[in-house]
C-alpha cells in the first residue's frame, strides 16, 4: 500500500469517528426533556413573562435558627394582605390587561414572595444586583427576554423597641415596598429623579409621598401584556438590561476645608431662627471657636431652609426622619466640587411640629447642625431620629469624639 492510500483510509475512518461522535452526543441531549417556554407574547422585544394570568404565592414564615429577634407575628396577616393590594393595584392600574392568580408555594409560581431573616439577609443580598436594603429584594430568573421565574424577599424592620415588625414602615395608602419590588420582577430597574416614583430605589430610605405607578410602566405593561395590541412606548423606561447604573449615594462624613463657613436661614419663623442661632451657638461653645458666620444673601455655604412639606425632596442615605414615621424632618443636600464640600443645604421639614415649644435647644435643630459641620453618620443619641417632642437633648460625648476626629 501506497504512503498516500494509508493518509486517505485514516482520514476517512477520523470522519466517520466524528460523524458517529456528533450523533451519540445529539441523541444525548434530547430536546423533550427542555420543552420550550411557549411564549403568549411572542411580538414583543422586552423582558416579559410568557403568560397570564401571572401567578405568585406569598409566604413570610421562615425557621428561626437561633432566637436573636423577637420578631412581631401579629403584623404578618396585614403585611399579607398589604402584597395582595399591590398585585390587586397593578392589575387595577393596567385596566385589567395584566392579571394574577394566587396559587400555592408547590405550583412553581411566577412570583414567589418570602420572608426573610435579618440575621441571613447580608448574605443573600450581597450577591444580588438590584436590592433595597433592609426593606427587601427581588430575584429574577430569565432565560433571553422570558422571565422563567422571580422571587421577592421581604424583611421584618427592626423597631425602635429592638424588636421586629412586618407592619414598620407600611405606607397604608399605598403599599409602595411590595409594589415596588414586585415591578422589579417585571424587569423594571430603579430611577433616580424623584422620590415621587415608584421605582425610585428604597435603601436610602422611605417616604409615602408615592400614591400611584408612573403612567409610563403602565402604558409599557399594557403593551407588553397585549402582546404589542394596544399601543405603548418602553423606551424611556429604565428595563433590564438596566442602562441607568446604580447611584452610590454618598453617605461618608465630610470637613470643611475653612472655618468659619458662611450660613443663611430662609423662609423660617421667628421662633425657628432663634432656635436654630441657638443650636449654633451651642454648637460653638463645645467646638470651642467661631464655626459659623451669619450672612443675610442666600445662597451661601451653609443654607437652613424651612419647608413645609417633603414632597420635593430628593430623599438621600442622608435623609432624617421623624422618629418611629417615614415622613421626612431633616434633609441635607450636599454638593462637592472636586471632592470637596462646597455647599450645604439643610432642609428642615414639618417643622411646625416642634412650633409649640419653648425656645430652647431640640435635637432637631443640633441634628441640622451635624449635618451642616459634616457628620453624615449617626454617632450618639442626638444624630438619631429626631422627635416630635422636640425635646431637649445634651450633646453626646461619642458624636463630639467624632467631632474633633474631623477637624483635628
Ligand atoms: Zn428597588
Amino acid at each position: 500500500m501506497k504512503h498516500k492510500d494509508k493518509y486517505i483510509i485514516f482520514g476517512i475512518i477520523a470522519l466517520l469517528f466524528l460523524v458517529i461522535l456528533f450523533i451519540f452526543f445529539y441523541n444525548s441531549s434530547p430536546q423533550e426533556v427542555k420543552p420550550r417556554i411557549e411564549d403568549k407574547f411572542p411580538d414583543v422585544e422586552e423582558m416579559h413573562f410568557s403568560k397570564l394570568p401571572i401567578t405568585y404565592s406569598i409566604n413570610l414564615s421562615f425557621e428561626k435558627t437561633r432566637v436573636e429577634y423577637f420578631i412581631q407575628e401579629a403584623g404578618r396577616y396585614e403585611r399579607i394582605q398589604d402584597i395582595k393590594k399591590a398585585f390587586q393595584i397593578i392589575e387595577d392600574s393596567t385596566d385589567g390587561v395584566v392579571y394574577f392568580e394566587e396559587v400555592n408555594e408547590g405550583e412553581n409560581p411566577d412570583i414567589m414572595i418570602k420572608g426573610l431573616s435579618p440575621t441571613i439577609f447580608e448574605v443573600v443580598a450581597a450577591t444580588v444586583n438590584v436590592s433595597d436594603s433592609i426593606w427587601g429584594f427581588a430575584l429574577r430568573n430569565n432565560v433571553s427576554n422570558i422571565i422563567a421565574n422571580s422571587s421577592v424577599y421581604l424583611l421584618p424592620i427592626q423597631t425602635y423597641s429592638d424588636e421586629y415588625s412586618w407592619v414598620y414602615g407600611r405606607c397604608t395608602n399605598f403599599p409602595l415596598i411590595d409594589v415596588h419590588e414586585i415591578l422589579h420582577t417585571f424587569g423594571f430597574g430603579h430611577v433616580f429623579d424623584s422620590s415621587n416614583r415608584v421605582m425610585f430605589p428604597l435603601y436610602p430610605g422611605l417616604t409615602c409621598n408615592v400614591l400611584e405607578i408612573d403612567e409610563k410602566i403602565i402604558n409599557c405593561l399594557k403593551k407588553i401584556y397585549s402582546n404589542g395590541q394596544i399601543e405603548g412606548d418602553c423606551s424611556e423606561l429604565n428595563i433590564y438590561p438596566y442602562e441607568i447604573e446604580e447611584q452610590k449615594l454618598f453617605t461618608d462624613d465630610f470637613a470643611w476645608k475653612e472655618i468659619p463657613v458662611n450660613y443663611s436661614i430662609l423662609n423660617c419663623s421667628k421662633n425657628e431662627i432663634v432656635r436654630i442661632n441657638y443650636a449654633i451657638s451651642v454648637f460653638e461653645d463645645r467646638f470651642g471657636r467661631k464655626f459659623f458666620n451669619y450672612r443675610e444673601n442666600y445662597p451661601t455655604q451653609v443654607n437652613f431652609i424651612c419647608k413645609e412639606d417633603a414632597k420635593e425632596e430628593l430623599i438621600s442615605a442622608n435623609t432624617h426622619y421623624w422618629k418611629g414615621t417615614t415622613s421626612v424632618a431633616i434633609n441635607g443636600e450636599y454638593m462637592f466640587v472636586n471632592g470637596n464640600i462646597s455647599r450645604v443645604d439643610i432642609n428642615f421639614v414639618f417643622y411646625e411640629k416642634c412650633a409649640n415649644k419653648p425656645v430652647e435647644l431640640t435635637q432637631y435643630e443640633m441634628l441640622g447642625v451635624y449635618s451642616a459641620s459634616g457628620l453624615q453618620r449617626t454617632y450618639g443619641g442626638d444624630t438619631y431620629f429626631p422627635s416630635s417632642e422636640c425635646n431637649l437633648l445634651t450633646t453626646s460625648s461619642t458624636t463630639w469624639d467624632r467631632i474633633r476626629e474631623l477637624y483635628s
